[in-house]
């Protein structure tokens, strides 16, 4: 045994420089940004960010200072457009029918900081919670969860609600420059540069945390990936898989909830 990779075990090529599809299929709908912000929301309802009130989206969309964002109160499953509200950089309400919670601070001041997080995600989904609860950051074991390859920073001091600039201006401190951040006792926040990289993120998490932690039940070490076919295929996915991922979701909620886009 050496400590040098073997050869076959170098970072690999992936994503759109590979290969790029020369169609993919269209969600069928023009969305403007409010009717896919709400596609969102029930999108990541359907894949377990559904602890009833819980969590945020905001959008912060490139050269705006105000941010797109669900009101205090509506579950994520029921947010329809008519029903997304528009906060400016200080988490102030300046359009929109409903309120907004101060817990907005985890977001405003995540987007100040991050020119790349231009979508921020947090809710409390179940697995996720579950490592959180225990401390520990999930095995990536099967090879979805190569997109979260180096991405994941655990926040272990659980400091209460977040609900004040200052409080937010320390968290966004502690959580850097990483896409995808476990809080302790607490859920996740999850960032990307576009509503589809960030939902695509999410909605693999939780999933990702579920089969982490049936591989922990069995007591039996996973088989392990190679680091270099890991990075392949963490640029496939994310190139290449989240647009699909959420045109794909899209069509398949609006088939059954049309309702999202009033
Ligand atoms: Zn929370």
């Amino acid at each position: 045994m050496t400590d040098t990779l073997p050869a076959a075990d170098s970072d690999r090529k992936g994503g759109l420089g590979v290969w790029a599809p020369k169609i993919t299929p269209p969600i069928g709908v023009d969305l403007d940004d409010e009717q896919k912000l709400a596609c969102a929301f029930r999108v990541l309802a359907r894949e377990g960010f559904s602890e009833n009130i819980a969590g945020h989206i905001t959008w912060q969309r490139p050269g705006e200072e105000t941010m797109l964002v669900n009101p205090w109160g509506l579950w994520w499953r029921e947010i329809s457009a008519s029903d997304i509200c528009e906060v400016d950089a200080g988490g102030t309400v300046v359009a929109g029918r409903w309120d907004v919670t101060p817990a907005i601070h985890i977001h405003t001041e995540l987007h100040r900081r991050r020119a790349d997080a231009r979508v921020v995600i947090h809710n409390h989904p179940n697995y996720v919670t579950l490592m959180t609860a225990l401390g520990v950051l999930p095995d990536l074991v099967h090879q979805t969860g190569s997109m979260f390859l180096d991405d994941i920073r655990f926040v272990q001091e659980y400091t209460g609600e977040v609900d004040t600039a200052d409080l937010g201006a320390d968290l966004a401190a502690e959580i850097g420059d990483a896409p995808v951040v476990f809080l302790g006792s607490h859920g996740i926040i999850v960032t990307g540069a576009t509503i589809e990289e960030a939902v695509y993120r999410a909605a693999s998490l939780d999933r990702a945390c579920r089969l982490a932690y049936d591989v922990m039940v069995t007591g039996r070490q996973p088989l392990a990936m190679g680091r270099g076919q890991m990075v392949g295929m963490k640029a496939s996915l994310l190139e290449r898989g989240a647009p699909v991922y959420f045109a794909g979701a899209v069509r398949a909620l609006l088939r059954d909830e049309p309702d999202v886009l009033t």
